[in-house]
């Protein structure tokens, strides 16, 4: 399982797609923008495992912006979306308010539609992210992926009902392990984030949930072979959530 990969960004996709396709349960590719959902989806040949969302990355924001009105189109006719969300790091600060344009439509969008699910990059974000959730009830899920927050903005989207997307990349910092080790139990699923997460130099690979699995039983002091329950449970019925 993987749900949160970007699968169409990696030299040789089409083999990454069809080995994802075999070796995983599940694999949620999540796109960057309206566009490259609308292609990705034409180039990649119809895979039941592959889930493909639109989205529209925070560190692109302002130069898909006018993309906006395509994405809220799309959004009718998925049942979850992403990558979407907000990054306050210094790097895109300076666009940040045309990202909370975009991502307070999103979620405007999801409620107004019934519901959706959302892969959610809050980097330095945290708090706007959790406030702009919280005035849209009835959005539907939110799944935080590779959370940085602190241990209270951990707390506090725990309590809003959100999901987390971790992989093994995040147990390479001291509050990456931290962090995980605080996640509640029964709301972690595993992920990649790759191309972009990388170790050793080298991609994460959308099938890298035993090593999430081997990591998280570090810092929940639990048998390997119980957390990669856990994380199938788990997998199953955020699934079932978003009824994919
Ligand atoms: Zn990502």
């Amino acid at each position: 399982m993987d749900f949160h990969c970007h699968l169409d960004l990696y030299p040789g996709a089409r083999e990454v797609h069809r080995e994802a396709a075999h070796r995983n349960e599940f694999t949620w590719l999540v796109t960057t923008s309206p566009k490259a959902f609308a292609a990705t989806s034409r180039a990649l040949p119809a895979a039941p495992s592959v889930l493909i969302s639109p989205g529209l990355h925070p560190e692109i924001a302002h130069e898909r912006a006018a993309e906006l009105g395509m994405l809220l189109e799309q959004m009718a006719s998925v049942k979850a979306v992403g990558e979407v969300g907000l990054d306050g790091s210094p790097r895109f600060r300076p666009h940040y308010e045309v990202q909370r344009r975009i991502f307070r439509a999103v979620v405007a969008r999801s409620a107004e539609l019934g519901g959706r699910t959302l892969s959610i990059h809050s980097r330095r974000a945290v708090r706007d992210v959790l406030a702009d959730l919280d005035a849209h009830r009835g959005y539907g899920t939110a799944v935080l992926h590779w959370f940085s927050g602190s241990n209270l903005e951990l707390k506090a989207a725990k309590e809003l009902g959100c999901w987390f997307s971790i992989g093994p990349a995040m147990f390479e910092s001291a509050s990456g392990r931290t962090l995980s080790a605080a996640m509640p139990h029964d709301r972690v699923v595993p992920e990649s984030d790759g191309p972009f997460a990388q170790m050793g130099g080298r991609p994460v690979m959308p099938w890298s949930a035993p090593e999430t699995a081997q990591r998280l039983s570090e810092v929940w002091n639990l048998p390997v072979g119980a957390v990669a329950d856990l994380l199938a449970n788990n997998g199953a019925n955020l699934r079932r959530t978003m009824g994919v």
